[in-house]
């Protein structure tokens, strides 16, 4: 049997007994309190010797079912039990290996689980917690852009699924600092995508320049669009959603969609210049002739916010737009803080 294992299953098992408090300066005879409890933590539950996993072996190649041998938890690190991985497109990057992620790599990166194993050195994360990862996978606290709070911005950054394996899997290991607690009300598999697509809707739309009231409109009502159309609603904003398929009305206006344009029968540019001309336009869809067909709904000084990975390019006659906008933005991320608001949001449509 493995140190810390136990034979009755899957709870806690055994007490870390020789788990040292940090030490304390006592050459003043003053005996400080220690910042960290020294109360020793379980620090593994019951494990396989290995698990199994699904990754990409070979460029263009399909996703395998691979075994991965169990490896405990280094300082920093946390092992998590997966509960649910979402897909996300960029997932693929592995695959076709327009990352240089080498091979083999397990991808996911939208990741809730349960804290299954941390090392003797961990403080804040507990077995049993449960805990959710996303895209940023990990920084360094020393260079330049994390001196800055700029942690999504790291020179070091790692990324879970793309630059280290992901969650495709039943176990993952993962960094701590950018990992975060998930209340145990929310399902695994539906809080899963907002981890990767929701914190790219949420955090991009909410550091724009719109009040609530303006008219925002999301362009696909997909992956990120299904997402951003909420998100817009519970912000106040006056929300349309564009998208080439009328099948999306009924599901757009579910999502709180106030108006819906079908881009496949009426030029959506005319359509948002009826309803007054939009504060922002939302692109989730990686769609490059639509994005160029929304530009001018825009109305003055109006922000198009581009979150859609479209493969082509994306043609904008600068000066025919110059007067019309003002901001341009491609946005991933701002930082990781949005991981614990986003999930207060969904809390409170629960309540
Ligand atoms: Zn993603
Ligand atoms: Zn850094």
């Amino acid at each position: 049997m493995k140190p810390g294992r136990q034979p009755t299953g899957n709870s806690i098992s055994q007490k870390v007994e020789d788990t040292e408090p940090l030490p304390v300066n006592s050459s003043s005879g003053h005996q400080p309190e220690p910042l960290v409890s020294p109360v020793p933590q379980d620090t593994m539950s019951d494990h396989p010797d290995s698990y199994i996993a699904y990754s990409f072996t070979e460029k263009n190649g399909k996703l395998q079912k691979i075994n991965v041998p169990w490896k405990d938890p280094q300082e920093g690190e946390i092992v998590v039990k997966v509960l649910a991985c979402g897909v996300c497109g960029s997932d693929i990057f592995v695959g076709e290996q327009q990352l240089p992620t080498g091979l083999p790599r397990i991808p996911g990166h939208e990741i809730v689980g349960t804290v299954w194993a941390v090392p003797s050195t961990e403080h804040k994360f507990k077995v049993g917690e449960r805990v959710g990862a996303g895209w940023h996978g990990g920084h360094c606290f020393s260079c330049d852009m994390c001196i800055a709070g700029n942690f999504s911005q790291c020179r070091k950054q790692t990324i879970n699924g793309i630059f280290r394996d992901g969650g495709y899997a039943e176990y993952v290991t993962l960094r701590t600092e950018c990992m975060i607690y998930v209340s145990e009300d929310l399902d695994p598999a539906e809080t899963a995508p907002l981890l990767c697509a929701g914190i790219t809707a949420f955090n991009s739309i909410r550091h724009m320049d719109a009040s609530p009231g303006d008219l925002v409109a999301v362009q696909g009502i997909g992956g990120i669009g299904h997402l951003a159309v909420q998100y817009a609603k519970a912000m106040g904003f006056n929300t349309v959603a564009i998208s080439s398929s009328d099948a999306k009305r009924e599901l757009a206006g579910r999502l709180g969609a106030s108006h819906f344009v079908d881009s496949s029968k009426e030029p959506p540019a005319k359509a948002l210049q009826t309803l007054g001309g939009a504060q922002m336009i939302v692109c989730a869809a990686p769609n490059e002739k639509i994005i160029e067909e929304v530009l001018m709904g825009l109305g003055p000084n109006g922000t198009l916010l581009i979150i859609a990975l479209a493969r082509a390019s994306v043609s904008i006659p600068i000066c025919q737009y110059l007067s019309i906008f003002r901001h341009l933005l491609f946005i991933c991320c701002f930082g990781w803080l949005g991981g614990w608001l986003i999930f207060d949001l969904l809390l409170q449509s629960l309540l």
